[in-house]
């Protein structure tokens, strides 16, 4: 199959073509590109498994054009739903709650829940305007790699396996969605993104609803859940090939004495914050590159998956990832990431 990449609005009307034949798109959102299939017909959906490779029991969002769409495809939608949805949406905000009318079970992997969300970014709002269908959209990446931000990462990814690839330029947010299950007695964070839980609590409190948040959000070290509730939750995830070891500011020194310890000829790259540059470049000429993680945790976040994918790109043997000096705010999402698409350094 030939992959073509096109920008809106010329390739709009192809695009919902295609949708409502049932064939899969790519498409832009402000957090990664999107891999999207018609979420009513099942043959679509289970498509999308198969050109990722993802499994069977990991459910997708269903991305909609407003909150009366996302109201008419669920059974219930509570008060917390509401407000949250009147402050964040369109946004970077994926809300769990009871699957109703018009979504096939396949798209969320056969539970009686279903992750919903209204994305900002035009080109995903045209889209599902045109096509007049609820759309399943996974990141539009083959299973546990590296999300994709830009269109070229999408081609990179699919080339071949899907007919049209949608190019909006790059993402603004660059992390996947803040997922928060509303299904339960309590909400729960299920993937931390750029709408934190300093942020969900505020709006929650502010209307008088609970301001306790679960946080589901599990630790790499931490043993898996018994249900695997959400694979935004496994410990590999959003991974480059190159095999890439995390490390702290604290254990810069360590890492620059492990990367003394490899072979001669052993090349890494180094992608770091500024403060923990200069340990490791004195473990010269293995660090072959150095690629710098931006200050600013918006400019960060968004630069990402990039940032991977060209370190992924060097050819190097390993990749040495700093985690970010900060856990606060968006940096959560920032660290939950790159500790799932790392590994610890080895002692
Ligand atoms: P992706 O589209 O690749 O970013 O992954 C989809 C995300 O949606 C997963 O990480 C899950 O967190 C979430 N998800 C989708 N459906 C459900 C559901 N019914 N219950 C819990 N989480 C879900
Ligand atoms: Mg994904």
């Amino acid at each position: 199959m030939k992959t073509a990449v096109r920008t809106s609005p010329g390739a709009l009307a192809q695009a919902a073509a295609l949708l409502r034949r049932g064939e899969l798109v790519a498409f832009p959102t402000e957090t990664v590109y999107g891999l999207a299939a018609d979420a009513g017909n099942p043959r679509a959906v289970r498509r999308i498994y198969q050109v990722k490779g993802r499994p069977a029991h990991n459910p997708l969002i269903v991305h909609v054009p407003d909150v009366a769409a996302a109201r008419r495809h669920l059974r219930h939608f509570p008060p917390a739903a509401a407000v949250l949805a009147e402050r964040f949406w369109p946004g970077p905000l994926t809300l769990v709650l009871p699957r109703g009318a018009g979504l096939c079970r396949e798209v969320a992997a056969g539970l009686d829940t279903v992750a919903i969300r209204v994305p900002a970014h035009r080109v995903a709002r045209q889209l599902l305007r045109r096509v007049g269908r609820p759309l399943a959209a996974p990141s539009a990446n083959r299973s546990g790699h590296t999300s994709p931000t830009t269109a070229r990462h999408v081609r990179d990814e699919l080339d071949g396996l899907i007919p049209l690839i949608l190019d909006g330029g790059p993402c603004r947010v660059g992390l996947e969605s803040t997922v928060l299950d509303l299904s339960g007695p309590q909400p729960v964070i299920l993937r931390p993104g750029a709408i934190t839980r300093a942020m969900l609590a505020g709006v929650l409190h502010q209307a008088g609803l609970a301001d306790v948040i679960g946080d589901a959000t599990v630790r790499k070290d931490s043993r898996p859940p018994r249900t695997l509730k959400s694979p935004g939750r496994m410990a590999r995830h959003y991974a480059p090939r190159t095999p890439a070891y995390c490390f702290t500011a604290r254990e810069a020194s360590r890492a620059a004495r492990w990367l003394r310890r490899q072979s001669a000829g052993f090349r890494a790259v180094l992608i770091g914050f500024s403060s923990a540059v200069p340990a490791l470049t004195s473990a010269a000429p293995k660090v072959m590159r150095v690629l710098r993680w931006p200050r600013n945790p918006i400019a960060c976040a968004r630069r990402l998956y990039t940032i991977l994918r060209r370190a992924d790109a060097a050819g190097a043997q390993v990749m040495l990832v700093q985690l970010p000096p900060r856990a606060d705010g968006l940096w959560q999402a920032i660290t939950d990431r790159l500790k799932r698409a790392t590994r610890e350094l080895p002692r």
